[in-house]
């Protein structure tokens, strides 16, 4: 089987170190197995992505010395897929409706007796308000969340499991009973968006057939939903290599408004691809 692998940014704001560290490890693993490597414009939360920043993002991937396949699989080009997905998950009684908010969620997850709220990759473990005791039956509703029933979502599937080829390299085996207590009821399709981080990406990632999903280890604890979500939809499961992160000199994780570490700045500040590199430990 040939290795697929992908960069799949946000644009929602500059690229930086982090994120060239993230897509050259991508594009080195492709290149040592002879393989494809693509590039995925990951645009659901249209309220803060912007043409400007994907056309950075083209451009400071051609600046590293990248070459990617096209056309570039742009999210929001592709909703109608993501529709289908929960299409098929509404009518396997796996989805319900949430109207909660935040507020709601925290006030219910923190009643005096439960102590202090658990919290799972999203947050706050959603505490059940909207869960209903029987599946909804009727057409889906596109007005409002719609979170997956995990306790019933699992209930025929006795482990999620895949293997990581990154540096915590081996085969990962969790019961899916812990993803009750340590996920819960992850929301599926947002009410603004229609889709979710997890639906898509795993959607995308199956239509693309990655064998390898390259990113960093803070998404490592969303791994086992989509794990899970790919057993639900007859999906393979890739490899999953969640490198290290490229942390400031404080110790903290990069993030998209650290302008002072966007590529663009190193870039006018006169390095070159090879200084980024081996500021990355890359050379
Ligand atoms: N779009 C995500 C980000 O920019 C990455 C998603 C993924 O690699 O699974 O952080």
């Amino acid at each position: 089987m040939q290795c697929i692998t992908r960069f799949a940014p946000s644009p929602t704001g500059p690229l930086h170190l982090g994120h060239a560290f993230s897509a050259l490890t991508a594009f080195r693993l492709a290149q040592s197995m002879n393989g494809r490597f693509l590039l995925r414009i990951e645009d659901i939360d249209q309220s803060r992505a912007r043409p400007q920043w994907e056309a950075q993002i083209y451009n400071d991937l051609a600046w590293l010395g990248l070459t990617w396949e096209t056309p570039v699989l742009r999210q929001s080009d592709n909703l109608a897929a993501y529709s289908r997905a929960l299409d098929l998950l509404w009518e396997k009684g796996l989805l319900y409706p949430c109207s909660c908010n935040r507020r709601d969620i925290s006030a219910a997850a923190s009643a005096p007796q439960e102590g202090a709220p658990l919290q799972g990759p999203d947050g706050i473990i959603y505490p059940g308000t909207c869960r209903p005791t029987q599946p909804p039956t009727g057409p889906r509703p596109y007005d409002v969340a719609l979170r997956l029933d995990i306790a019933k979502a699992t209930q025929e599937i006795s482990h999620v499991e895949w293997d990581e080829a990154g540096p915590d390299c081996g085969h990962h085996s969790i019961p899916s009973s812990e993803l009750i207590t340590s996920i819960g009821d992850v929301v599926l399709a947002r009410r603004d968006m229609g889709t979710s981080y997890h639906l898509s990406v795993v959607v995308d990632d199956a239509a693309q057939a990655i064998t390898h999903v390259v990113r960093g280890e803070d998404l490592a604890p969303a791994t086992p939903i989509h794990v899970l979500l790919q057993t639900l939809m007859g999906f393979p499961t890739a490899a999953y290599y969640h490198h290290t992160l490229i942390r400031d000199e404080a110790g903290k994780r990069l993030a998209k408004r650290d302008d002072a570490r966007a590529l663009s700045t190193y870039r006018d500040m006169g390095k070159t691809p090879a200084d980024i590199r081996e500021m990355v430990g890359l050379a």
